[in-house]
């Protein structure tokens, strides 16, 4: 007899604050959250607020890993594998571009290397970054971003960064 196949269970964020505490640079209500500068409502494990987050980015918002269906494995949970992901958020001659924050200074070599190998044999062009200190080598707002796919590729995003457009949000 044929066995059902079992849907697979959505993944939930609890306890991963990554998104909130900054590390994709969001405004809450006004507040900047950006590395070193979480929303004041994270406790690091959850939202002390829930009930009356607002709609904007935190009832929106998803990173790669939460979404349905998403590629990527149990262990690149933003809080584990110290990276957040974020699927498609521009496009190159047709091709979806991902992007990869550190969740922390650099993205740790296992995901990174991982996240190479996905762009590859799937043909997405994939821009990361790593945080730049600032002058006391705390975190900042700056960061560095580097272009894995086509030479072409690497090139135009050079001219992206330069020209001051954000690469992953719509600020
Ligand atoms: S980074 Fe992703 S998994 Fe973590 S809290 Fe935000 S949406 Fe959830
Ligand atoms: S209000 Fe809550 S859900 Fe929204 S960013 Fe702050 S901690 Fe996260």
């Amino acid at each position: 007899m044929a066995r059902k196949t079992k849907k697979p269970r959505p993944r939930s964020c609890q306890p991963c604050t990554a998104c909130c505490d900054g590390w994709v640079q969001i405004t809450v209500n006004g507040y900047e959250a950006w590395p070193g500068h979480p929303c004041p409502h994270s406790t690091g494990q959850g939202c002390d607020d829930y009930d009356n987050r607002p709609e904007q980015p935190c009832r929106q918002f998803v990173c790669g890993w939460v979404i349905p269906d998403s590629p990527l494995p149990d262990w690149m949970k933003p809080n584990e594998a110290k990276v957040m992901v974020l699927f498609n958020k521009r496009q190159w001659r047709g091709l979806p571009v991902d992007v990869a924050l550190p969740v922390g200074r650099r993205i740790p070599p296992r995901a990174l290397n991982w996240l190479k190998q996905f762009a590859e044999q799937n043909g997405r062009p994939l821009l990361y970054t790593e945080q730049i200190p600032d002058t006391d080598g705390n975190y900042s707002r700056e960061q560095q971003v580097v272009a894995w796919g086509p030479p072409e590729f690497q090139q135009e995003a050079l001219q992206w960064q330069a020209s001051g457009i954000s690469l992953w949000s719509d600020r």
